[in-house]
C-alpha cells in the first residue's frame, strides 16, 4: 500500500500499540521468509508467571489487521487461562497467515520453528487450528521450545479427553453452586458440537446418567455419537431449547445479542473458547437472568495442563489431579462472584490478575 492509498483513518491509527485488542502486550514479533512464503506473527502478552505458551494457528486471514487482532486477542487469553489454572506459564500465541491445506509445507514449518527458537524460550508453541502433531514434530526438529509433539518423541498425546474431563469438572462445580448438588443424573444437558472434546464430554455425562442431547452440523457424527452413548439428537433451535445445562463445544461467541434472550438454561459450561461475544455485556446479562456461567478459559484448561506436563515432566496421574482441581477453582470463582457482585467472568479474570500481580511483586522484591 502506498502512502497515497492510505486513508485518513488508517494513518491516524497506531498500527500495533493502537490496536483495539492491544492490552499491554510485552512483545509482538513479525516473521517473514521469502523463500518459504512464511508470514507469521508471534504475540507475547505476558511472561510474569513463566514463558509465554500458546498454540500456533494457521488461517487465511482477510488481511494483516485481522491476523494481528487475532494474535493479540488469543495471546492475552492464554495469559489468563494459565494464571487462573495455577500454572507457571505466561500467555502467548502465534498466527501464520495462509491456507493450512495448500500453503503449509515442511520447510515453512521449520522456518517458523527457527523464528520461535530465536526467542530463546520466551515463547513456547503448540498446536492450534490448522496444525497437526506432525507439524509440531517438524518445529521440534529445529527448536526445543514446542509442546504437543508426538508421544513417540516425548509428547503428552491428545489433549481433547483431558479438556473434556476439565469441562465436566467445571460443569459439576456449576451444578453444585446452582442446585446444591453436583450430581448431574437426570439433568438435561445439550452439547453443541460433538467433535474431539464434545464426544468425550458426552461420554462422561452419559456415564453419570444425565439426559444428554446433542447438536452438530455434521449429521454422520450425530448418528455415530447418538448410537454410541444413547444420546438424543436435538433438532431445531439450540438456544431456546428446554435444557438445564448448555454446553457450547463448537464455535466461540454463541452467547450473543441474537441468542442470549432466548436462552433458558440454568448453566452455561462448555469447551469452546470465547463463548461470550462481548465479555462484559453478555456476562452481565447472563448474571441478570440467573444463568450461571462457568468461565470458558477456566474450565477448558485441561489441554494446557496436558502440554504443561511435557515441560514439567509430570505424569498422567498428576495431569488428571490438576484437571480435577478445575472443580474447586470453579466453585471458588462462582462464590467470589456472588459475594462481590461481579460476573463470573470478571471474577475469574481477577483471580488470574491477582496471581500475576503477586508474582510480579515477589520478582521485584
Ligand atoms: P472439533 O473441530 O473436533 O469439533 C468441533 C465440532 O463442532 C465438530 O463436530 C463440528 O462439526 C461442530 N460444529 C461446527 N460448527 C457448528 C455449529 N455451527 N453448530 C453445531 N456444531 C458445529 O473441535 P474440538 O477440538 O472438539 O474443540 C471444540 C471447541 O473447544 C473449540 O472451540 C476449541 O477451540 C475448544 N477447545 C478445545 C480444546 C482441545 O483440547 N481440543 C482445548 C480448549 C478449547
Amino acid at each position: 500500500m502506498t502512502v497515497e492509498t492510505l486513508n485518513t483513518t488508517t494513518l491516524n491509527m497506531d498500527p500495533v500499540f493502537g490496536q483495539l485488542s492491544f492490552d499491554n502486550h510485552e512483545q509482538i514479533v513479525f516473521c517473514n521468509d521469502k523463500d518459504t512464503g512464511l508470514k507469521a506473527i508471534i504475540g507475547i502478552h505476558n511472561t510474569v508467571l513463566g514463558p509465554a505458551l500458546g498454540g500456533t494457528r494457521m488461517w487465511q486471514y482477510k488481511n494483516e489487521w485481522e491476523a494481528l487482532n487475532d494474535v493479540l486477542r488469543l495471546s492475552r487469553g492464554m495469559t489468563f487461562k494459565s494464571a487462573v489454572t495455577g500454572l507457571n506459564l505466561g500467555g502467548g500465541k502465534a498466527v501464520i497467515i495462509g491456507d493450512a491445506k495448500t500453503q503449509k509445507t515442511p520447510d515453512l514449518m521449520k522456518r517458523f520453528g527457527e523464528f520461535v527458537h530465536s526467542l530463546s524460550g520466551k515463547y513456547i508453541t503448540a498446536e492450534d487450528v490448522g496444525m497437526e502433531t506432525s507439524d509440531m514434530d517438524l518445529v521440534r526438529d529445529v527448536t526445543p521450545y514446542v509442546t504437543g509433539i508426538s508421544e513417540s518423541r516425548g509428547g503428552a498425546g491428545n489433549p481433547s479427553p483431558i479438556t473434556a474431563y476439565g469441562v465436566f469438572m467445571g460443569m459439576k462445580a456449576a451444578a453444585k453452586f446452582k442446585y446444591g448438588s453436583d450430581v448431574l443424573e437426570d439433568k438435561k444437558v445439550l452439547v453443541q458440537g460433538i467433535g474431539h472434546v464434545g464426544e468425550s464430554l458426552v461420554e462422561h455425562l452419559s456415564n453419570e446418567g444425565a439426559k444428554v442431547f446433542i447438536a452438530d452440523i455434521n449429521k454422520e457424527r450425530l448418528n455415530e455419537v447418538a448410537n454410541k452413548y444413547g444420546a438424543r439428537i436435538h433438532t431445531g433451535d439450540v438456544y431456546s431449547a428446554d435444557m438445564d445445562i448448555y454446553a457450547p463445544c463448537a464455535l466461540g461467541a454463541t452467547v450473543n445479542d441474537a441468542t442470549i434472550h432466548a436462552l433458558k438454561a440454568d448453566i452455561v459450561a462448555g469447551a469452546a473458547n470465547n463463548q461470550l461475544a462481548d465479555e462484559n455485556k453478555h456476562g452481565s446479562i447472563l448474571q441478570e437472568k440467573g444463568i450461571v456461567y462457568a468461565p470458558d478459559f477456566l474450565i477448558n484448561a485441561g489441554g494446557i495442563i496436558n502440554v504443561y506436563a511435557e515441560l514439567e515432566g509430570y505424569d498422567k496421574t498428576e495431569i488428571m489431579r490438576k484437571t480435577e482441581d478445575i472443580y474447586n477453582t470453579t466453585l471458588e470463582i462462582l462464590e467470589h462472584a456472588k459475594n462481590n457482585g461481579v460476573t463470573t467472568h470478571e471474577s475469574a479474570l481477577k483471580v488470574a490478575q491477582d496471581r500475576i500481580d503477586t508474582r510480579k511483586k515477589e520478582n521485584q522484591g
